[in-house]
């Protein structure tokens, strides 16, 4: 089937890195810009591969260029509602590629095309007939399939605005529905591949972390393919409105997370928070100084106040485990009147970047906009104070009534996530790995090894499970 493809192509590529000193090109990424977009069109010419701008052999070592890619679809059943899930697989079926490696979704894709690849004589050509004989296959509803790729930075830069426009309109739907309005949430277990007890519970208010797929996206993908990996989840009986916490979805996130994960609210960053796999677009944390939560983005490149970078939070809080206090979101989930409701919402917000703040401004409650600080009023927790105090934030409120002890808090150093590796850390000033209060490391023996005010810095953290 791959005859005309000069490199392998196999799943068990998925987990492939590709570091900076095998890499020959990057595409798209934070160094540049990029999207992928899947739309059901009319008169699809099957088969048709496409590139546009420059191809591989035209590139030199070590460029970054933009890449766009493309794909028109067109069958009988598919419908319009199809297209946000089965664009989230372009991720996956570019990694079955050996020597391209694709991260992310939609416009925060990032590419990597191996020297290897190209001495096999590999080019974007190629990745295109792959896609398209991989979507054919994992989706039978296409009965044909376009492909463009785009290097060309004109045409990219058109292509990314059309595609924000695209996800723009698919997010807005789902903002006519709440969690009250349906009788069915719906899960995901697609990022089970790296993440193997992460299940998403999607709901009409909580869009999936990682951006791309929304509740009416799930329904059309459980429709298409009830034993695939998105499936309904019928709520059972409420326990409690407020953090979101259902009966049903506790057993299907038990079931499905292989019992590791047993209750989940989902709209709190305490006790049992949504898990976290890896592609969330924000993480929200709590800072246990100012009794409230930050908000950071994979866009945001600085440190945030807890004095890592997101890349490290990421670290963190991914790879399926539930760590109270941290969890990944999407960025449409701050539009939504749930958005961590159990927490305060925007009132226990103390800190996000200025970009975030920007796109979700109209959803700030008119008497926070002033008073949550960006990058530009303070990164550091004495900074963030002073504005919180000068602005009369709500929190300030809530550190005099309650207890002025530092609460006990247990950070733990989670293994660094796939999704994440070493990539997002190379050529990045060294930064501490963690950063607590009080650490307690678990040691055998009965011995147990505690740090007071340790920051740790780390090239490397393997923590393996015995
Ligand atoms: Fe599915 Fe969640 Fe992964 Fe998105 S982040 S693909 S919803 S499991
Ligand atoms: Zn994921």
């Amino acid at each position: 089937m791959f005859e005309d493809i000069p490199v392998d192509v196999s799943p068990m590529y998925e987990g492939e890195r590709i570091r900076a000193a095998n890499m020959f090109v990057e595409l798209a990424g934070p160094k540049s810009m990029g999207a992928e977009l899947v739309q059901v069109e009319e008169n699809v010419e099957d088969g048709k591969i496409e590139v546009i701008g420059p191809e591989l052999d035209a590139m030199h070592e070590g460029d970054i260029h933009p890449l766009g890619i493309q794909i028109e679809i067109q069958g009988e059943h598919l419908e319009k509602e199809l297209e946000g899930v089965i664009e989230r697989r372009t991720h996956e079926l570019c990694n079955y590629v050996k020597g391209f490696m694709h991260l992310n979704q939609r416009d925060a894709i990032w590419c990597r095309v191996s020297k290897e690849a190209l001495a096999a004589g590999f080019k974007l050509e190629h990745l295109g007939k792959t896609l398209s004989i991989l979507f054919k296959e994992e989706f039978p509803l296409i009965e044909s399939i376009a492909v463009t790729i785009l290097t060309d930075p004109a045409m990219v830069e058109e292509f990314v605005s059309n595609a924000k426009e695209e996800y723009q309109t698919r997010d807005a739907r789902a903002r006519e529905l709440s969690d009250e309005d349906v009788d069915v949430f719906y899960g995901c277990v697609m990022c089970q591949s790296f993440a193997p007890t992460h299940v998403c519970v999607v709901t009409p208010d909580r869009t999936a972390l990682c951006g791309a797929i929304n509740w009416f996206d799930c329904r059309a993908a459980a429709k298409m393919d009830p034993e695939g990996p998105i499936f309904e989840v019928e709520k059972g009986d409420l326990l409690d409105d407020v953090k979101g916490e259902y009966t049903n979805v506790n057993s299907v996130v038990t079931e499905r997370s292989q019992g590791t994960v047993e209750r989940v609210f989902l709209h709190s960053v305490f006790e049992y928070p949504h898990t976290s796999c890896g592609c969330f677009e924000a993480v929200a944390f709590y800072i246990p100084e100012l009794d409230g939560i930050g908000i950071v983005d994979r866009d945001f490149r600085g440190e945030t106040p807890l004095g890592i970078p997101f890349s490290a939070m990421a670290g963190q809080c991914s790879g399926g485990k539930q760590v109270e206090g941290f969890t990944g979101l999407s960025l449409e989930y701050m539009r939504s009147p749930k958005f961590l409701q159990a927490d305060g919402g925007f009132e226990r917000i103390v800190w996000l970047p200025k970009e975030i703040k920007d796109s979700v401004e109209e959803y700030i409650p008119e008497n926070m906009k002033d008073k949550i600080p960006t990058e530009e009023d303070g990164s550091t927790l004495k900074e963030i104070r002073s504005f919180l105090e000068e602005k009369g934030h709500p929190i300030m409120e809530r550190m005099e009534t309650t207890t002025t002890e530092t609460p006990e808090e247990e950070v733990t150093i989670e293994e660094t996530s796939e999704e994440w590796g070493e990539l997002e850390t190379e050529g990045m000033q060294m930064a501490p790995m963690a950063y607590a209060p009080e650490l307690t490391m678990p040691s055998s023996g009965g011995v147990k090894i505690i740090f007071k005010n340790a920051k740790i810095y780390a090239e490397k953290v393997i923590i393996k499970k015995k």
